[in-house]
């Protein structure tokens, strides 16, 4: 591996000249920042910096929705308080990442409707998606150190512990851009779309929800809903376009999620995945770049659907929000839901207005 040659290069851990990691090679991701407790942006060691790590769901949504009193639910089923979900990184990187990334998209995010969709232009679609995957690598970079038992006599096992970090390598990247200064080429932008969520299907005003192994992930804001599918090249959302031409006004929640649902099959049904590389440049500047094969996806199957829109809606279902046939009874309701023939988004083509009424 060279180091001063005037040729880009890849992988092996390339240093700035003023010291910052442009580029950690994945076994040194996994072992420092997955499974280690450095920074997960600088990749120091907690006895080389003062650390005063980072809210996973950042402090001005806290403070948007004052949620930091308010219990988050963790994948186990443990509650904790939104304010104490944090990850290790340092206080450089954690005023650094507040001033050029959380400050920008909390304005960004900031307004009604169409303000908001009216500032995602191409810098803004990029700002945001870099955001979403600040956000996406904290709560899975949270979950190696979330015990899946509460009892610890049942073991000390972690969430994270079935993860191939290797699948975040590339999140990460694009995640600590605001620190390495990279470049992202538009191809690495994946399926990310902002939806107007109507007021009468409102849940609290901050929701979260990810297919972690599709890389898909659901943000609400009020009623601002995005959805994106961070390592897809748009092939999603190409996929599923006819269908989202025949969105004619705001959605509901529950639809926000079929959305998620539909973004999740398709990257899951890539017949040939994008591939990410990062290339620096004289070891000062970088540049991420996406090869994006041509578009195929294996044939819609209702059967592989049907459970992806059951895991985004399950909480509507076991709350009996939803009604299938007539029934809101949660077993009949999970098993329609699972055939992958009941949507909400549309019926044969044409789309359903929300209606306050969660009828599938
Ligand atoms: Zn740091």
């Amino acid at each position: 591996m060279g180091t001063d040659k005037d040729h880009p290069f890849q992988d092996g851990a390339i240093v700035s000249g003023d010291g910052r990691i442009m580029l950690f090679q994945c076994e040194r991701f996994i072992r420092d920042i997955c499974e280690g407790n450095c920074c997960f942006v600088c990749g120091a060691r907690p006895d080389e910096k003062v650390f005063n790590d980072e809210h996973i769901v950042p402090n001005w949504i806290l403070r948007r929705y004052r949620l930091h009193d308010k219990l988050i639910t963790l994948p186990t089923g443990e509650r904790r308080r939104y304010s104490g979900y944090k990850v290790p990184c340092c206080e450089p990187c954690n005023r650094h990442l507040g001033a050029t990334i959380e400050t920008p998209v909390s304005k960004l995010l900031a307004g009604d409707f169409a303000t908001v969709a009216g500032r995602l232009d191409e810098q803004g679609r990029e700002m945001l998606f870099t955001w979403l995957c600040l956000l996406f690598l904290k709560v899975h970079l949270k979950d190696a150190h979330v015990p899946v038992y509460q009892d610890q006599r049942k073991g000390g096992a972690r969430i994270g512990h079935d993860y191939d970090w290797a699948d975040l390598h590339h999140v990460h990247a694009v995640a600590r851009t605001p620190y390495t200064g990279a470049t992202l080429e538009p191809e690495v932008i994946g399926s990310l779309q902002i939806f107007e969520i109507a007021k009468q299907t409102m849940e609290g005003d901050y929701d979260y929800l990810d297919f972690t192994d599709a890389q898909t992930m659901l943000v609400r804001l009020g009623r601002i809903g995005i959805v994106a599918t961070l390592n897809d090249s748009t092939a999603a959302e190409s996929v599923w376009s006819e269908r989202f031409d025949l969105i004619e006004g705001p959605i509901s929640d529950l639809q926000l999620r079929e959305v998620a649902a539909m973004f999740a099959h398709a990257n899951r049904g890539l017949i040939e995945r994008p591939v990410f590389q990062t290339f620096v440049f004289y070891k000062k500047w970088a540049t991420i770049v996406a090869r994006r094969p041509p578009l195929r996806i294996r044939e819609f199957d209702p059967a592989e659907f049907g459970p992806a829109l059951l895991f985004a809606v399950r909480n509507h279902v076991e709350a009996g929000a939803i009604q299938v046939d007539g029934t809101r009874d949660p077993v009949t309701v999970a098993g329609k839901i699972s055939t992958g023939y009941v949507r909400f988004l549309t019926t044969e083509g044409v789309f359903n207005p929300p209606t306050g009424k969660d009828v599938g």
